[in-house]
């Protein structure tokens, strides 16, 4: 079978081997077979050491959802009665967590910090220091909508300090930048399986410290479906998700995670980083800045300014990209015209190579000067 190969420079899902893709073609199976509950003790296990989890102190839950489904099941099912949520909100993400917590009425502090800028660690300890009902610190590891990484290991080691479990939204960083949960001082990291691990959408999963998971089993039930003990606790009876899981992806998930293991951490980390080079190198080239400073950057997306050129339309030339097999993907900060590049997915130099010669053409297509044109410095 060939299968028309796109690359994928959003920020996820992600460009997928072909033997990712075909994983799914399987014979069917209804879920609840002993055969597959087997499959996924194995999964579960492989992702927890993704992150160096010790399988005595940390465990996989697996959902059936994108993304987000992780954020909501931690902040609804890890808070005790008459406890608070610390929100560290630098971005898009960490004020979905903001959005959660008001849904669900969670008692929370939407500690807010420029979105180009890391957070101020002593104002996170001013703030613990003086609320000390806060039994959750929440933040996003890899910013997806600027890019900007969070020194997560020293928020951690403050939410430790006062007494605090921290759950973090790694969902853009996990099987990329390298993940050590205990080192890096998180209780609870989640991930979805077609960002980092490059796989398929509909499974989510939290690795998280068993202990706190057991705790919870007591505090207040927000959600039925997305309560983190009820699913643990089934995984643990019968091996089996709760209700239905996303078969086909799992089988995706796991040929993935093969690939990951034979590929090795550490290579994999150095893949993405020359991919992210390369988009930079690109970029520079043809004249376009950075919305964030490179040295607050995750290594893993580049948020472009537009360039003040009357013919600049992000549509025209994405479309112009996305018909030669190349998808890039606009900007996720309000009123900011900016667009994304991703250096996600099983993607190489080469392909950035490739993916530059197109997106020149739009640029010149489209009669926009090169390098492209700034008004003022902006940044
Ligand atoms: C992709 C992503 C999510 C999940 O988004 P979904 O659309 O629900 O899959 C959550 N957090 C971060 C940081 C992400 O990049």
């Amino acid at each position: 079978m060939k299968i028309k190969r796109n690359v994928l420079l959003n920020p996820g899902p992600s460009t997928t081997t072909d033997t990712v893709k075909l994983a799914q073609i399987v014979p069917d199976i209804c879920p609840r077979e002993k055969e597959f509950a087997g499959l996924m003790k194995g999964l579960r296990e492989d992702i927890t050491k993704i992150v160096h989890g010790d399988p005595n102190k940390f465990t996989t839950v697996l959902f059936c959802g994108s993304g987000t489904i992780n954020i909501d099941v931690c902040l609804n099912s890890l808070l005790p009665e008459g406890k608070k949520v610390l929100v560290v909100d630098n971005g898009a993400y960490s004020t979905r967590a903001v959005h959660i917590c008001e849904y669900y009425n969670l008692p929370h502090i939407d500690l807010k910090f420029p979105i180009n800028q890391r957070p101020n660690l002593e104002v996170i300890e001013e703030t613990l220091k003086n609320n000390k009902d806060i039994y959750i610190v929440h933040t996003t590891h890899n910013e997806t909508g600027t890019g900007l990484l969070n020194p997560i290991k020293e928020i951690g080691a403050l939410a430790h300090k006062y007494g605090a479990i921290f759950t973090v939204d790694t969902t853009s960083s996990l099987a990329m930048i390298p993940i050590d949960i205990e080192k890096d001082n998180i209780d609870f990291c989640m991930a979805s399986a077609q960002k980092g691990i490059t796989a398929m959408t509909g499974l989510s999963f939290i690795i998280g410290n068993v202990n706190e998971i057991k705790k919870s089993k007591d505090y207040p039930k927000r959600s039925y479906y997305c309560n983190l003990y009820r699913q643990y606790d089934y995984f643990e009876k019968t091996g089996e998700m709760n209700f239905t899981p996303p078969v086909q992806t799992i089988y995706a998930t796991i040929q993935a995670l093969k690939e990951y293991y034979q590929e090795g951490e550490r290579a994999k980390w150095e893949r993405h980083t020359r991919v992210f080079n390369a988009l930079h190198e690109g970029l520079d080239r043809l004249g376009f800045k950075d919305y964030i400073p490179r040295d607050i950057q995750s290594g893993l997306v580049v948020a472009a300014l537009y360039p003040d050129d009357d013919n600049w339309d992000f549509i025209k030339i994405h479309d112009y990209c996305y018909e030669r097999g190349f998808t890039i993907y606009p900007g996720k900060v309000e009123n900011k015209g900016m667009f994304r590049l991703c250096a996600l997915g099983a993607i190489d130099v080469a392909d950035i190579e490739a993916f530059f010669v197109i997106f020149e053409e739009a640029l010149r297509k489209n009669n926009i000067r090169i390098p492209v044109l700034y008004k003022e410095t902006k940044r």
